[in-house]
């Protein structure tokens, strides 16, 4: 714009605020006032701090009485709206007043015919309309008179008054109309000059920060281009001057031309919104996306002369947010067919984004119940689980955190509380600018497996119980490997799914790794003919070595030597024949342990051919560990039932043939020692089992040490007359225990002593006590114990290898005395030397504190904290 045509406007504006007629124009979009004078804000009842503002939010109590709906339909038919006399609630002294109003709005327009502005103009006629309101109440009153004939002259002078007033604004509205047209005149004047201004357009182009080109006439001549139009078309600025026709050849077919044509034609601006185009590049031909203008510049008469192109490129912001929706799409399609249960969670709200079907068996569900609400408004009781907190955490770190074996208890739609153990992965999920947006919760719902594991552990608690059950227990135990392996095989369909649906997925390469990564046991690949190509991380982590190293060294390093000839076997056969690989072998981890593993590996045909094989390697180890356990304690306890059993047989059938009084005796005293021996295995099942179920009951009180010593030498002794026991130091202290349970302890240790010094002749007893604690121990000249051993001895069913073999026992003597002593906040150790023979030693308090175990725990299988040593 330029000087002249500012002072022009503001001269207007000012001549026009000054006058004295109300009156406003308005813009035509949102009818914002431009300008208004002082006599239509005294209608309105506000300040000139409206002007700039839409008509409905400078005078908001207007709406809904009709006149905004009336503004608009002049604007649309281009017709002037008048009303006479109406009335209008207006807002004067912070009080909603009805006055009656005579106004008129104007649509002005161009040379073209275009409307550009809105004209209001109103005389508040409140008199007259009140004046003739008066008349006819007055005219009713003379009716009602005119029997009286009475006619009031006051009616005539008011008459004549209201006339007066009547000519009056009849004059002010001819002035108003005049006004009317000299602006209208001065507007258009303005638009004129300013569309003169073309030398402006000129500098406006090549300066603006978009791309803007001109094209003349019906050539479209290149008239004008800056410089980032000439950047969008890939182009220098030697094509001005051009038809766009030749200046741009590769967009021909691409729809350009034609809009170009039919804007210039139809006169009307076309808009397009990422509109995609093929551009040439010095010389390479790339696809853009671009928001752009055409509109016809016309002339005085309004014909068109030429075309203006504003363009913007958009091409990053629609590839990113293709290559995003794409993403997602791939995601959630993925997450959809796959059988493990997942769900995505967005923003620190937890809002469901997508929750697949597994996922909704485990809520229980429907999709519609829980799909856009926060995960914490569907399932309130996990506000105090540790679980949300691990998600926002991956908001936090960026990165992906897993729960292994963990327990979620929710809220099931009946009321009931379900819980189950699971292991969780969160994955974090990125939008384009790299902050985590979502996370993928993948759920593999294990409760099965756990439950599994305890009914194992019960069961042997059970088995325990009563040497007469031993041979249900075998059936139950039967029932829980059917079991067992009624899960694996279940393991094994769920695998079968899986390997299913990446079987499905195997298409897209990165979503098949992704998933593949995501499954938390080991996955692998290997090619048709058999060398392995891909492990996941889960391998990588377990064997401490990355991707190419393993696929480098294949399987052979890491399958126990003993396993390789069976599992190689399989392969091969596998190979050949192209059906399920399955073995069991043990793999040998980073931390150099071996674990069982059970391998499962299925082919993938495509076309009847075979291109790829897929196989998971599953954790066995703990079941295989328990079975192994269980077997091979189950053979020991029933020899070691049976044979005192026969004994005894043998004996009751040797009384009965023999009528020899002293031979009968005879028998009858073996026979009650293998009673005895039967009894104490009984006593020692009976004690485990108390133990496991933390019902072994303790009677703490004061007693004499001495006594127990001597009384427990003698009971061994008189049963063991190959050796002599010597109690060679042996304390008189009072103390505080249980009487009955230390002075089993101390039997057991020297039945030990003696059962595993069988060419030894003593054994010797010595004890010492100081101001707070008694130590005893007991010394034989036996086999002793290899160093590896020592710290094992007193874990339950637990024998030295090659004692095993030549003497009897279950291996439960030592764990109950731990127990028992623990009980008593004793420690226990052993020094020995293998062919020299084994001193064991305990040491307990004289007045034991508070327990330190509380009744009633159950203990574990699998302990390994027995020994306490010094
Ligand atoms: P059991 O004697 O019934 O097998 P224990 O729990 O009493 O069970 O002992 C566990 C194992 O410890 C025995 O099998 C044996 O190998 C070893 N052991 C115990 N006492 C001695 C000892 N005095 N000398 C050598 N070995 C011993």
């Amino acid at each position: 714009m330029n000087k002249t045509t500012l002072l022009d406007c503001n001269q207007i504006l000012d001549i026009f605020s000054s006058s004295n007629i109300a009156t406003a124009i308005y813009t035509t979009n949102d009818l914002i006032i431009e300008a208004v004078t002082d006599a239509m804000l005294n209608f309105w009842g506000k300040d000139r701090s409206i002007t700039g503002l839409p008509l409905i939010v400078a005078v908001p109590e207007l709406s809904g009485q009709g006149f905004i709906e009336q503004l608009q339909s002049a604007l649309h038919t281009g017709i002037a709206v008048t009303g006479i006399g109406v009335p209008a609630e207006t807002l004067i002294d912070h009080k909603l007043q009805v006055r009656y109003y005579d106004y008129e709005y104007k649509p002005l327009k161009n040379a073209g015919g275009e409307i550009y502005s809105l004209i209001h103009t109103a005389t508040d006629v409140t008199h007259r309309i009140l004046g003739n309101e008066a008349i006819e109440k007055e005219k009713k009153q003379r009716r009602m008179l005119e029997n009286e004939r009475v006619l009031n002259e006051e009616l005539a002078v008011a008459n004549e008054e209201l006339s007066a007033i009547n000519e009056e604004l009849q004059q002010t509205q001819e002035k108003l109309h005049e006004l009317n047209l000299e602006l209208e005149d001065r507007v258009t004047e303005r638009t004129c000059k300013l569309a003169e201004s073309e030398a402006n357009m000129r500098y406006m182009i090549d300066d603006a920060p978009v791309a803007i080109a001109v094209l003349k006439g019906t050539e479209f001549i290149i008239e004008q281009a800056n410089q980032y139009m000439l950047h969008i078309w890939g182009k220098q600025d030697k094509i001005i001057g051009q038809s766009v026709f030749s200046a741009l050849p590769e967009i021909q077919g691409q729809g350009f031309f034609e809009l170009l044509q039919q804007v210039y034609a139809g006169g009307e601006a076309y808009t397009g919104r990422e509109a995609p185009g093929i551009m040439e590049y010095d010389g390479e031909m790339r696809r853009i996306f671009t928001d752009f203008v055409f509109k016809p510049l016309k002339d005085d008469k309004g014909q068109t002369h030429s075309i203006m192109i504003v363009a913007t490129e958009v091409t990053e912001q629609v590839q990113a947010r293709q290559l995003v929706e794409a993403g997602k799409h791939r995601l959630e399609a993925m997450v959809n067919n796959t059988p493990v249960a997942m769900t995505i969670l967005k923003g620190r709200d937890l809002i469901i984004e997508t929750a697949n079907q597994p996922m909704l068996d485990v809520w229980r569900r429907e999709r519609k119940e829980v799909i856009n609400r926060g995960l914490l408004d569907v399932f309130p009781e996990l506000k105090d689980q540790p679980n949300p907190a691990r998600m926002l955490g991956v908001f936090e770190s960026g990165r992906r955190f897993a729960l292994p074996e963990t327990a979620v208890s929710l809220v099931m739609p009946d009321g009931s509380i379900k819980t189950h153990y699971a292991n969780f992965s969160y994955d974090p999920l990125f939008d384009t600018e790299g902050k985590v947006e979502s996370i993928l919760i993948t759920v593999i719902d294990i409760t099965e497996n756990v439950k599994n594991r305890k009914e194992l552990e019960d069961s042997q608690a059970d088995l325990q119980e009563t040497t007469e059950e031993l041979a249900a227990s075998n059936e139950e135990l039967t029932a829980i490997n059917e079991e067992i392996q009624a899960s694996n095989e279940e393991l094994m369909a769920t695998q079968d799914q899986l390997q299913d649906t990446v079987h499905q997925l195997k298409e897209s390469e990165e979503r098949f790794r992704f998933l593949l990564n995501a499954i938390p046991q080991q996955v692998w690949t290997a090619t048709p003919d058999g060398a392995l190509d891909y492990v996941n991380d889960v391998v990588c982590a377990d064997f401490g070595y990355n991707t190419s190293q393993i696929v480098g060294h294949g399987w052979q390093k890491f399958i126990h030597q003993d396993d390789l000839p069976l599992a190689l076997e399989r392969w091969v056969a596998a190979l050949q024949s192209g059906k399920e690989y399955v073995v069991e072998f043990r793999l040998l981890f980073g931390n150099g342990i071996y674990k069982w593993h059970l391998a499962r590996a299925i082919p993938l045909v495509e076309n009847g051919e075979i291109t790829l094989w897929l196989g998971t390697n599953t954790d066995i180890d703990l079941q295989k560990n328990n079975e192994h356990k269980k077997d091979e304690f189950l053979s020991i306890a029933s020899h070691e039932l049976k044979t005192p059993l026969t004994s005894i047989k043998a004996f009751n059938q040797l009384m009965r043939r023999t009528k020899d009084a002293e031979r009968i005796t005879g028998f009858m005293d073996k026979s009650a020692e293998h009673i005895r021996r039967l009894e104490k295995l009984i006593g020692d099942l009976l004690d485990v089992t108390r133990l496991n179920a933390g019902k072994l009951d303790y009677n703490m009180k004061p007693f004499r040490f001495k006594q127990l010593l001597e009384d427990s030498v003698e009971s061994v002794q008189h049963m063991s007359p190959t050796h002599r026991i010597i109690l060679e130091q042996s304390v008189d202290t009072e103390l505080t225990g249980d009487q009955f349970r230390l002075e089993q302890v101390m039997t057991n240790f020297l039945t030990n002593a003696i059962k595993y010094s069988p060419l030894g002749q003593k054994v010797i007893v010595r004890s010492k006590a100081d101001e707070h604690h008694i130590t005893v121990s007991v010394q034989d000249f036996g086999i002793g114990i290899d160093k590896e051993h020592v710290d094992r001895l007193f874990d339950r069913y637990y024998r030295v290898d090659n004692t095993a073999m030549r003497f009897e026992g279950l291996g439960l003597g030592l764990f109950i005395s731990s127990e028992i002593l623990k009980r008593h906040q004793g420690k226990f150790w052993i020094e020995s030397e293998p062919g020299q023979g084994s001193t064991f030693f305990f040491s307990i308090p004289i007045v034991p504190e508070k327990p330190a175990r509380p009744e009633g725990i159950a203990l574990d299988l699998n302990r390994e904290d027995v020994m306490a040593s010094e």
